[in-house]
Parts: structure tokens; sequence; C-alpha cells
């Protein structure tokens, strides 16, 4: 399948050691923040074949979909500015939203913003989309649709590249991984990691730390949909699966609890390795956990990808950290 170059990969993998924590297992990190920095984290792998095919069909506009704060809305609205296609986000969010982070940025390189509320988006998201479409294809533009966090059956391959990657780096590194964490948001990471396990038969441990839905909602739904994409673009009739923890979901999509925020200063002032509050914060918090909790106790390593996110920090949360001193 053809794909642009877009992100800095491979991307590196580091021990990470955390000062106040003896862990019984090793605990690696897979930069996927270091894809690019306008275009950091893990988005931008499923943008280099989802705007290979906007450059296929001879697309002039890209549309897609996100929270306000989207790093998947960043990452496309940065990829379209390289790439001369005009970009629109419809963002869930008030008309006052402020700019700054992800918002700021997608304003920065040209987007066309127009904001949803949450009833509307959940009710009608893909109508509104289709309806902004027919608006500006009867202009004469020729507008591609790109789903919400970029996670259709073509975007996500940009994951069995990851896993791919994976695959070479022990190698490389003379280690193998026992379980690969990542987050779980709109599943297509997660889906496209337990798609390259399952294709090259490597029979990793695949897990996904939910920042949002419930378990059986990325088992049942979102994971089988993705896959059933994949398996059909790719002729395979591969069975995708993968782990989904929902224990660190918190107070909800977007929203901290203290212990979660400290936890995320901790981690960071101890690597120098930038989470954030939304994604990354809640799967680190969730992977370190469990490892302490006795999850891996058989086990030897375990890799977390790092996501990104970094751009994800509006004044609020910022001031929800520092709040606590
Ligand atoms: C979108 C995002 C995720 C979740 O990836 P999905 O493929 O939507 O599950 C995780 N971390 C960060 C920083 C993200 O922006």
């Amino acid at each position: 399948m053809k794909k642009l170059s877009l992100a800095n990969t491979p991307t590196r993998i580091e021990q990470v050691q955390l000062m106040d924590a003896d862990l019984p297992v090793n605990l690696f990190v897979k930069r996927d923040d270091m894809t690019g920095v306008s275009v950091t984290g893990n988005k931008i792998r499923k943008l280099e074949y989802l705007l290979q095919q906007a450059l296929d069909e001879g697309a002039t506009d890209i549309i897609t979909t996100g929270a306000v704060g989207s790093n998947h809305a960043r990452a496309t609205a940065m990829a379209c500015a390289r790439l001369g296609f005009q970009c629109h986000l419809l963002l869930v969010g008030p008309e006052d939203a402020p700019d700054e982070g992800n918002l700021f940025l997608d304003r920065l390189a040209g987007a066309d913003v127009r904001f949803i509320s949450q009833e509307e988006y959940d009710a009608r998201r893909d109508e509104v989309m289709n309806a902004w479409k027919e608006e500006l294809d009867g202009e004469g533009k020729n507008t591609l649709i790109i789903p919400v966090g970029g996670s259709n059956g073509l975007g996500s391959f940009g994951y069995v590249d990851c896993f791919d990657e994976i695959l070479v780096q022990e190698k490389d590194m003379g280690i193998t991984f026992d379980a690969v964490v990542c987050v779980a948001g709109s599943a297509g990471m997660l889906a496209g990691l337990a798609y390259g396990n399952a294709l090259r038969e490597s029979k990793k441990e695949i897990i996904g730390i939910s920042v949002a839905a419930p378990a059986f909602v990325i088992e049942e739904k979102l994971l089988p949909r993705i896959a059933s994409e994949m398996n059909e673009l790719k002729g395979t009739n591969l069975a995708v699966e993968a782990t989904v923890i929902d224990d660190y979901v918190g107070r909800g999509y977007a929203l901290s609890r203290e212990e979660e925020l400290e936890f995320l200063w901790d981690f960071v002032s101890q690597t120098g390795i930038i989470l954030d509050p939304v994604y990354t914060g809640k799967a680190m918090y969730g992977t370190v956990s469990e490892i302490l909790n006795g999850r891996w106790e058989e086990k030897e390593n375990i890799l977390f990808i790092h996501s990104g996110g970094a751009f994800g920090w509006t004044s609020e949360q910022i001031r929800a950290l520092l709040r606590k001193e």
C-alpha cells in the first residue's frame, strides 16, 4: 500500500528509569512523540496513508473532526499546510474556545475551523461533515473526509508499520517485548498494532488503555470495525485481538484526577519525557500502576507507545496541575 513520507520514522525506543519506584520489569518507551514537531504524535503515521489517498483522488480540500484540542486535527492541519491541501476542521467546543494549544496551531496552519456542540456531534457528526463536503464540492473543490482520529482501516496501517519497526528494533537491541501498551482513543493505533501482531504471528500481548470509552465499546465496536476494514483492504482474514483496560479513564475524557496529575508531574520530572493530561498521562499512569500491581510478574520487557500530545496542555489544564503546589 502506497504512503507519503511525512513522519520521522523509525522512532527510537528508550528504557525509562523512575527514581521513586523500583519497577519489577523493564519499561521501554517508543518515542512516537518524536515523529515531528508540528505533527508530533501518532496521527501522522495514519495521515501518511490518508493523505496519499487524498493525492491519489486529486483532492484539493480535507475535512476532519475531533475535540477542540484534538491532536489529530492539528496534525492534519499541519500536514495539509505542508502538502498544499486546504484543511477544514469540525471541532467540538464553544465558538469562543480559547485560541491556545492545538487550536492555536490549527489556526496558525491556516485551517478553516467550525465549531459544533457535543450533542450535535454525537447525534449527527457525519451528516454535518457530508453537508460541508457538498458545500465545498459545489464551489468546485474536491473534498476528502477523514474520520475522527484518522481511525479507519487505511489510516491504521500506519501502526502496522510501527509494529514492524518494533520487530526490527527488537533484533537490533537483542531483546523481546512481552507486551506492547498504547492509549486507546478512537482505537486506530491499537487496531494497527494488533493487526501487525496477527500478520507477523508474533504473539505479543497488545494492550490498549482507554482514556474515554468503556472497554466493551472498544472491544466489540471500534476494534472489530477497523480490523474488518484492514482485512478487506489487505485481502486477509486475520483474527485481530487486543486487551482493553478501562480502569484509568478516571473522570472522563480530558478530565484529570489529582493522582493522575501527581504521577504525571513525577514522571516528567524524572525522565524528561513530556506526557499530556488527556492521553499519555493517563495511559502511562495505568501502565506503571499495572506493573506495580504485578500484572506482568512473569514478564521481562514492556513497551509503551508514546503517542504525543504535548500541545494538549491548555491553560485550564496547566492551572489544574500547578494549583497543587
Ligand atoms: C489520538 C491520540 C491517541 C489515541 O489514538 P487512537 O488511534 O485514536 O486510539 C493517543 N495519544 C495521543 C496523544 C493522541 O493524540
